[in-house]
């Protein structure tokens, strides 16, 4: 779990008095990860308590990060500054808490990052390294995780290293999210706490977390009345305990189809969950009425026809991808659900997105 948590609207102010005791020596930097859509944003910028050799690099949350990204990273950090850092700063949304999570387990273990995509195969603790989520859904704040693209395979590098030592949640450095983005990254929160509430791995320690974020996306997403202040404050929250309830369960269906999208298609993780679970009544029916529910009242309109000119290679791609991810479909059907789950229940679900 993170060690350390602030929350708060305004509680981004406090990061320089929480790094200044974690700062090793003058020539170990902070470096700095920040999404670059905050460029030139000197309202978010001018707080950024740079000093002595510490780095901010801008890093483009376009595209999910890759395990090359990753190694072009730690290489730059280790030929550009004489010590060791002090600690890294993930500002930003999944994609760019991910970097920081991986770059700071990178820089303290051999070889390159996609050795390490799996489960526990990371041997040394990581630097200190501090997640702030400036879009709320992904969990990504709170897991153990960090979703790397590799040469082989869309897979996160689990481990006990993985968490953030410290996340600030500060509810206002989301306040510029886009309508769109909002919802897609809200939906991940969403969809994390139906596939694990109806999951085969649920206990009570997942059940509870996930059950909180369950009532808070019905709050935000469905139920009128909320304050976009309160909006955004609730959905930091439902993000958080989301990921704690996916964090001692897993996650199921639409997570499993949607890595296949994003190997193949690159399409991203938020908006992939939701193309995929429009699709899901026949797993969980009531989560995907309500889905839908949202979408309406939502007036969001999800990208149709994405796998209508696809060949049977590339459908057969996406389909290994997604089958790979055998805890995800333990979880969602069973220990029995490769008698279910077939090549062709796959096929047939990628064609109709
Ligand atoms: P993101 O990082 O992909 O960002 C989405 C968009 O929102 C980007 O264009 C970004 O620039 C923009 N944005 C972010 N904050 C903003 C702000 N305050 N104002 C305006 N625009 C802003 O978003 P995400 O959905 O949070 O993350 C998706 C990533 O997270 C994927 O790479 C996925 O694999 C990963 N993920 C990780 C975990 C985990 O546990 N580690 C869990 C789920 C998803
Ligand atoms: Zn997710």
């Amino acid at each position: 779990m993170v060690s350390r948590v602030v929350f708060g609207r305004g509680s981004f102010n406090q990061l320089g008095d929480i790094l200044s005791p974690k700062r090793l020596n003058t020539k170990a930097p902070f470096i700095f990860f920040v999404d670059e859509v905050f460029k030139g944003n000197a309202w978010l910028t001018s707080r950024i308590p740079l000093s002595y050799d510490d780095k901010l690099y801008y890093v483009s949350a376009n595209e999910e990060p890759k395990t090359s990204q990753i190694d072009e990273l730690v290489e730059d950090i280790i030929l550009n500054h004489k010590e060791r850092p002090s600690g890294i700063i993930g500002i930003g949304g999944g994609c760019i808490l991910d970097v920081a999570k991986a770059v700071s387990i990178m820089l303290t273990n051999k070889g390159q990052s996609k050795d390490y995509q799996g489960w526990d195969l990371v041997k040394n603790p990581a630097i200190y390294h501090v997640g702030i989520p400036t879009i709320s859904g992904t969990g990504a704040e709170v897991s153990r995780t960090t979703i790397l693209t590799g040469p082989d395979r869309k897979l996160g590098i689990n481990s006990d290293y993985t968490p953030f030592d410290q996340v600030i949640l500060d509810p206002e450095l989301t306040k510029d999210v886009p309508k769109e983005q909002w919802f897609y990254t809200g939906m991940d929160c969403y969809v994390h706490c139906i596939e694990s509430l109806n999951g085969t791995y649920l206990n009570a320690f997942s059940k509870s977390y996930g059950e909180k974020a369950f009532s808070l996306c019905k709050e935000i997403f469905v139920e009128d009345g909320l304050s976009a202040e309160e909006s955004q404050d609730k959905l930091m929250m439902a993000s958080w305990h989301g990921g704690m309830s996916i964090a001692y369960s897993q996650v199921g269906v639409a997570h499993a189809m949607s890595y296949g999208l994003s190997y193949l298609l690159g399409t991203k993780h938020g908006i992939g969950n939701c193309i995929v679970f429009d699709h899901l009544e026949d797993y969980y029916p009531d989560g995907v009425a309500l889905f839908k529910e949202m979408k309406a009242k939502h007036k969001i309109e999800l990208p149709q026809g994405i796998c209508a000119d696809l060949s049977d290679k590339e459908f057969n791609i996406m389909i290994d991808v997604a089958l790979s991810l055998e805890p995800l479909w333990e979880n969602a059907i069973g220990k029995q659900w490769k008698k279910t789950i077939t090549r062709e229940t796959l096929r047939a679900l990628y064609q109709k997105m």
